[in-house]
């Protein structure tokens, strides 16, 4: 019986969600204690726990077939890894920070400085494609304390909040990259294995639908529907229910989240009532 090998990071940001989404897809796995790999119980799939930056260099081997890792990993480590899919969290950006208190002229601001980072590759070509003559200092953790620290008069670093460039003096000023966790996968999948990423890419999709979308009731008088059902974006025919009050409906439908919050008022002028939003928790196409 073939087996699709999935890496995952150990332990860090991206741990806890990624299992959770494996969960979601209905793969069983238990990691006992710091096991460093697990076999999932009703599916084909073994997973291991890895350092994330080892992981692109453990696909190219061959000793994980696909992986749950950030795509600024990906593309920073130039392996022969392909993004198949990308799954909207661990959202960041690579970006170029300097001390506060320094004004930022534009990008020659970085001519003739030292950039510390973690991302040489990616930080080396960002500075070609600008004919910038700017040294890197690569370091491997950390890299917000090294203008503090004087190892370097600038950082190239991951951030989302921006709180950690903050409380070390420092400003963001230019975004190089913006990544998200990704399903990255080995350039060469052997076809058995291939029938299994296949299934679980289905149920993969099925997952990140189901988080983006959600069910909506709403009450409304009848004369009111055809307004309702205008205002509500993009949907299929939705159902239309009686109510014991023979002048008013029940009306379900599906609806994006972000798109919910941008028509509820539309949809309490127009008359709707007892308005339920409720998660969904597979949506297969
Ligand atoms: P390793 O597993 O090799 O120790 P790491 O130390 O880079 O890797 P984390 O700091 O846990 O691991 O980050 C894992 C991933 O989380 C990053 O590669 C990035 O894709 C994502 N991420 C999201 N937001 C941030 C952020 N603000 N800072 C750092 N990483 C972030
Ligand atoms: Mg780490």
């Amino acid at each position: 019986m073939k087996i699709l090998k999935i890496a995952v990071q150990k332990s860090g940001r991206l741990n806890e969600q990624s299992l959770q989404l494996l969960k979601e897809c209905g793969i069983a796995i238990n990691n006992g204690n710091n096991r460093l790999k697990a076999r999932a119980s009703n599916f084909p799939v073994e997973v291991l726990f890895l350092r994330n930056s080892d992981i692109p260099q453990y696909i190219e081997d061959g000793v994980a077939d696909i992986s749950i890792i950030g795509e600024n990993v990906v593309i920073e480590k130039q392996k022969n890894v392909r993004i198949l899919e990308k799954l909207g969290f661990a959202k960041c950006r690579l970006s170029l920070a300097i001390p506060k208190n320094e004004t930022y002229t534009g990008l020659n601001f970085f001519n003739g400085i030292k950039v510390a980072t973690s991302y040489p590759n990616t930080l080396r070509k960002f500075l070609d494609e600008n004919k910038l003559d700017t040294e890197i200092h690569e370091i491997s953790g950390s890299v917000e304390i090294a203008p503090n620290i004087g190892l370097a008069d600038s950082i190239c670093d991951l951030v989302s909040s921006g709180s950690t460039l903050f409380s070390n003096g420092l400003k963001e000023v230019e975004v190089i990259l913006k990544s998200e966790a990704c399903l990255a996968v080995s350039q060469s999948i052997a076809p058995e294995i291939q029938l299994i990423l296949d299934k679980l890419l289905f149920r993969i999709r099925s997952v990140m639908a189901a988080r983006n979308n959600k069910y909506i009731l709403l009450n409304a008088p009848n004369d009111k529907l055809e307004k309702i059902i205008d205002v509500l974006p993009g949907m299929k025919s939705p159902t239309i229910m009686p109510l014991a009050d023979k002048n008013w409906s029940s009306l379900h439908s599906v609806i994006n989240e972000n798109d919910f919050w941008e028509v509820i008022d539309e949809l309490k002028e127009n008359g709707a009532q007892g308005i339920l939003i409720i998660p969904i928790e597979k949506m297969v196409a």
